[in-house]
């Protein structure tokens, strides 16, 4: 694979009611490689009217699919599933240009694993729950209705198809707003929609920037649901905007998550993979273990670890084979991941603000700090780049505290022998948590507890988001 061009990047349409159609403006929105800081292409700036048209048209689209049997939308998902299957070089492609992605992320996690949680819902929707009864009354679920999806720029395809497919699955119409730094990759899905049949009005795409596409449609009168991904500060504007009409949300948000290495842990392994999950994506992942937790018996040797195998990711051309970190998606995130190191007091192991990085590009060293203070800005705030935190603890006891110290709960992880690994895990204020190097299932339900969000995404429980309950008494 190489970094030509020749999938077609720029795009001048919506997608609307089952046809390509114009904007109701002539504004675009310019995409860049974050790479070589060369824009890739255009796409159109979408409006509020624009948004109108498109949740008339889910509208429109609601009772035929919502009347659609389960077993049929999981006959469109499956057909979804082929044709979007068939784009995966492409789509490995565009996120390598479009976010930096280096190509065996691009085509491992950010092409494979939307294919992966596309088919679980597949599969899902396939096998629907037996009809349940309670005493006299008929359980019944039903699609919640027109669903707006906002998603964010650093896992964009896999953001999407989270809640698209889930919703698609339960029978709700959408309308999609893709990030404005990412949204190539989504014209490769209602492509692929588009070949699989998925009928007219059932996914809609709105491309536009946060403050106008999103809002309207965060804030529509006929919008039931608000899916949204991204940040904290974004997802409260979301719920508020939902709360008038008081729609339902779902937020994916934020994260500070912990991997907490305890005394008789195998440290090697634990450091090496704790390094990797924190650096994945040049550490722009909700779920990164950005604060490596460290039993102090054993945290002068884990410091060095980590240095060394921070050391060997090559940073560079993401379509080069032998790149580990890409660059950061935007110039305003590498100058917001430079601001937290120009201010942090902990001591910076290796990599930091002078380390070498390519002169062109939105860059950052592969960065390890030690003694980082639990209370300060560099382990409290959602760092979105490749930068570790190591704090140091002295017993089970203070390793939750300082975990749960921190208003996200979305991942982590814990390092131990399995019993006391596992009570440690039980501890931890959030919604996921690998014990000794346990693997993502993307059939296990995603979500966080306090600031990183509400609601759960993938498989049966992502599913069930979509839809609402009715009791009916006979
Ligand atoms: P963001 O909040 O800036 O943007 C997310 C989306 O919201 C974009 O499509 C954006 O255009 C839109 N948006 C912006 N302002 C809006 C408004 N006023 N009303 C409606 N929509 C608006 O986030 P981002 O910078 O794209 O993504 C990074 C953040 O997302 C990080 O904080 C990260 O942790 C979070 N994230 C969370 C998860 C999760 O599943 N929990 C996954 C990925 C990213």
């Amino acid at each position: 694979m190489t970094a030509s061009t020749d999938v077609i990047l720029s795009r001048d349409q919506l997608y609307i009611g089952g046809a390509w159609v114009a904007s109701s403006s002539a504004d675009t929105i310019a995409v860049e490689n974050p790479a070589t800081e060369e824009v890739l292409g255009t796409v159109p700036a979408g409006t509020a009217a624009d948004v109108d048209a498109a949740v008339a048209a889910a509208r429109a689209a609601f009772d035929g699919w919502a009347g659609t049997p389960m077993t049929g939308r999981a006959a469109v998902l499956d057909r979804l599933h082929a044709t979007l299957a068939g784009r995966a070089g492409d789509i490995a492609r565009t996120v390598g240009l479009e976010l930096g992605a280096p190509l065996k992320i691009a085509q491992r996690v950010q092409a494979g694993l939307p294919l992966t949680v596309l088919r679980g819902y597949a599969d899902a929707a396939a096998r629907p729950a037996p009809t349940e009864t309670i005493g006299n009354s008929l359980i019944e679920h039903e699609p919640v209705g027109v669903v707006g999806a906002i998603t964010p720029w650093n896992y964009p395809l896999h953001q999407i198809v989270a809640k698209v497919a889930a919703a698609l699955a339960a029978g709700c119409p959408v309308v999609l707003k893709p990030s404005e730094l990412t949204p190539l990759v989504a014209y490769l899905l209602v492509d692929a929609a588009e070949e699989a049949g998925v009928p007219p009005g059932v996914l809609n795409l709105v491309t536009g920037t946060g403050p106008v596409v999103g809002a309207a449609l965060a804030g529509h009168p006929d919008v039931d649901m608000v899916s949204f991904t991204g940040s904290t500060a974004t997802g409260r504007a979301v719920a508020h905007a939902a709360a008038d009409r008081i729609a339902r949300v779902a937020l994916e948000l934020g994260g500070k998550s912990a991997n907490v290495i305890l005394d008789d842990a195998d440290l090697a392994k634990a450091v090496k993979v704790g390094v990797g999950n924190a650096f994945l994506n040049s550490g722009q992942t909700c779920t990164a273990w950005s604060r490596m937790l460290v039993h102090r018996s054993r945290y002068d040797e884990a410091v060095e670890l980590a240095a060394a195998a921070a050391r060997g990711y090559r940073t560079g051309d993401p379509f080069d084979s032998s790149t580990r970190l890409g660059p950061l998606v935007s110039a305003a995130q590498r100058d917001r991941v430079r601001g937290f190191l120009a201010r942090t007091d902990a001591r910076i192991v290796t990599g930091g603000l002078d380390a070498e990085v390519p002169d062109r590009g939105w860059f950052v060293a592969p960065t390890v700090a030690a003694d980082v203070d639990p209370d300060s800005e560099l382990a409290q705030e959602e760092i979105f780049g490749p930068v570790l935190s190591i704090i140091g603890f002295d017993d089970d006891e203070e390793a939750v505290a300082i975990a749960n110290h921190t208003r996200y709960g979305l991942a982590g992880a814990v390092w131990g022998s399995d019993d006391r690994a596992l009570a440690v895990a039980r501890r931890m204020r959030t919604g996921a948590v690998d014990v000794n190097g346990g693997a993502f299932n993307p059939l296990a339900p995603f979500g966080g507890y306090r600031q990183s969000g509400v609601g759960r995404e993938l498989g049966a429980y992502g599913l069930a988001e979509f839809q609402q309950v009715k009791a009916i008494q006979r």
